[in-house]
């Protein structure tokens, strides 16, 4: 249940976050997910469908962003999409278009995190009265 930890891991941020900004509402948040940690975006959407429930997240809009993996190969200095083996995500059959090889460097698809959200804040810091 690899997923269901890293979809505990990012209520707990985004909540976190919400909270120290005196968020009243969350309305959108955006997670990425990195092809490489072998997370299951389906099944991720829906455990934190599950987790947001009785929280300030209930509700709120919840965008899962796949990032693609990239390399920067150390042989022919070949930098983008790597050529994977069909069937699984490891980082074994990860290996370089150009030149075949793997002596390479994974610049993207490790991601795992919070990268945007969108909060509705209490307005009563605004002293200003402008109403
Ligand atoms: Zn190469």
């Amino acid at each position: 249940m690899h997923e269901l930890s890293m979809a505990n891991a990012m209520v707990k941020t985004v909540l976190d976050v919400a909270e120290k900004n005196n968020a009243t509402e969350i309305l959108e948040v955006t997670i990425e997910v990195g092809q490489l940690t072998m997370l299951n975006p389906e099944q991720l959407k829906f455990l934190l469908d599950v987790l947001v429930e009785n929280t300030l997240l209930e509700g709120s809009k919840i965008n899962i962003e796949e990032v693609p993996v990239e390399i920067d190969c150390k042989t022919c200095n070949y930098e983008g999409l790597p050529n994977m083996d069909g069937s699984d995500h490891y980082l074994a059959i990860v290996r370089c278009p150009e030149c075949g090889g793997r002596n390479l460097e994974i610049t993207a698809g490790r991601e795992c995190n919070v990268k945007t959200i969108k909060i509705e804040q209490e307005d009563d810091a605004d002293a200003s009265g402008s109403e």
